[in-house]
């Protein structure tokens, strides 16, 4: 969608059913209107119309919505509603300009790996060095803010150094079927290298030959947030960089970084952007439909639940291939949560910007793991790990949250390849 001016046919076909109201993660918690997709296409067809401004408070319904997407999946006549919110995130972005952090963040830090590490190496020094648990003990973040307090908890270990510093830059095995680039996306690259590094065996394992070319962020933070120009830029050096690497496939671990790199195609809309986009796979997709996958030996007695992170399943149409390859795990019990597809309240920065709220969608989607009686939560999004090991956390449950690619990878007996 190039602008809002050209969205009025799509707005005209919302036949204000209301049946979003059902499906809607915003809706469930707060019951308020504007924050459903009717309530915001509403909004959107009087700004065009010219009865309502682009006012800051405009900008904050805009800023609530996940962009998960249940409301389109769930609307008889398919209105894009995530499309017409980033639309319109583009329009107030360019009327009322984005934060002075966020400019920063997405055209100086997102752009420039080095600086980007220099910010998770201090990341890691604050965790580290004893700072983080004086700033705890001393209240000093409840003084300044008790939000921030609570976001501050939010975040994870950050890694010492980045995984991509660490892993070859090739990886490579014995008559391999395939030759793919692995995008390892920001969270993997400086929080969870445990993920990395499962990716990397199960892969190697069965027959991929795995190039980790240098490589950005995906984008989705800037263009979530109006920034459209940081996200084409970003995406520009992506597509460059692995057309280099002359592969087969381009596997992501992390369903936003993937539903991001497809867009690519609409968002630069050159040829050698749709030939990036057509090789992105998710690591589930990859396994099932291009690699003949193998699971070890190794038992895993466990009961696993698997949540859908909704750039997969909704933005990539993934949800078979996960199941399949968790079923085929020796000793794991599948059993399938109630609203396993429902958002799970991370929504990329969602939930350090309205953390109250993110966390109640996400002790929804805790409730909803802790009746299956699971004692393992398996997912495909590095981020939806982050929220759901806090709300878990924070609900003081025993469940553990881990990557579908750290599953497979515990069946291999260590050593032997
Ligand atoms: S479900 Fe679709 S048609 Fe119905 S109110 Fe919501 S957006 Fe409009
Ligand atoms: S995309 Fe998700 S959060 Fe946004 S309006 Fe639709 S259902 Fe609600």
């Amino acid at each position: 969608m190039e602008s809002l001016a050209t969205a009025s046919d799509l707005l005209n076909q919302c036949s204000k059913c209301g049946g979003c109201q059902a499906v809607c993660p915003l809706y469930g918690e707060t019951q308020a209107e504007p924050y459903v997709a009717r309530g915001k296409i509403f909004l959107i067809k009087n700004y065009l119309e010219g009865t309502i401004e682009l006012s800051p408070k405009m900008k904050e319904i805009m800023s609530l919505c996940l962009l998960c997407k249940a409301c389109v999946d769930n609307c008889p006549n398919k209105v894009p509603v995530d499309q017409l919110v980033l639309a319109a995130r583009r329009e107030i972005a360019k009327e009322l300009g984005i934060s002075f952090v966020r400019k920063n963040v997405f055209q100086h830090l997102l752009q420039n790996n080095g600086r980007l590490s220099l910010a998770a190496r201090m990341g890691y020094l604050y965790q580290h060095s004893g700072i983080q648990s004086v700033v705890r003990k001393s209240g000093l973040l409840e003084l300044i803010s008790p939000d921030l307090a609570k976001k501050e908890g939010l975040l994870p270990r950050v890694a010492r150094r980045s995984f991509r510093s660490q892993a070859p830059k090739l990886i490579t095995c014995s008559r391999p079927k395939i030759r793919v680039a692995y995008y390892t996306g920001c969270l993997t690259n400086y929080v969870y290298h445990g993920t990395g590094l499962a990716v990397l065996d199960v892969l190697g394992r069965n027959g991929a030959e795995v190039v980790i070319p240098e490589q950005w962020c995906c984008g989705i933070p800037a263009l979530a947030s109006g920034d459209e120009a940081s996200a084409v830029a970003l995406a520009h050096r992506n597509i460059e960089a692995f057309q280099k690497a002359g592969v087969d496939a381009i596997v992501t671990d992390c369903a936003s970084c993937g539903s991001m790199l497809h867009d690519y195609a609409d968002l630069i809309g050159t040829r050698e952007a749709r030939i990036f986009a057509d090789k992105v796979l998710d690591f589930s997709q990859l396994l099932d439909d291009a690699i003949d996958f193998q699971p070890g030996a190794r038992e895993v007695p466990v009961v696993a639940t698997y949540h859908d992170p909704c750039h997969l399943r909704r933005g990539q149409g993934v949800h078979t291939a996960p199941r399949k390859l968790i079923r085929a795990v020796p000793g794991v019990e599948l059993t399938e949560m109630n609203e396993a597809d429902r958002c799970c309240g991370a929504a990329g920065s969602f939930n350090l910007t309205y953390y109250d709220l993110s966390t109640r969608i996400g002790k929804r989607k805790v409730e909803n793991i802790r009746k299956t009686g699971a004692g393992l939560v398996v997912t495909g999004c590095p981020s939806c790990i982050m929220q759901l090991d806090h709300v878990l956390k924070l609900e003081q449950s025993p469940v553990q949250v881990m990557h579908l690619a750290e599953l497979l990878s515990m069946t291999y007996e260590k050593g032997e390849v």
